[in-house]
């Protein structure tokens, strides 16, 4: 038997918390100079991880992690700036 204490590293917990982590990450994105974002996914991802992988218009971006993640230690996806500005 064991108490539950708040903040104890559960899969729930941590998908809340890497939730937050990649808003945070997807506005920094969108406050700069990128014009899509990027999706980048682990090649050990699950499934639903690795069919949003792509770059991703930025009113139509999944969140990270994905419903339906199977991930064995939550999603490992991470946003990426997609940057379309070539020569002058
Ligand atoms: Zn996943």
């Amino acid at each position: 038997m064991y108490d539950v204490v708040e903040g104890e590293n559960t899969v729930e917990d941590y998908d809340t918390k890497r939730l937050a982590e990649n808003k945070a990450a997807l506005a920094k994105i969108k406050g700069g100079l990128a014009t899509k974002v990027r999706i980048l996914v682990p090649a050990d991802a699950c499934p639903v991880c690795r069919a949003i992988e792509g770059a991703h218009a930025f009113d139509k971006v999944p969140e990270i992690p994905p419903e339906g993640c199977s991930c064995l230690d939550g999603s490992k996806a991470y946003y990426a700036p997609v940057l379309d500005r070539f020569g002058p």
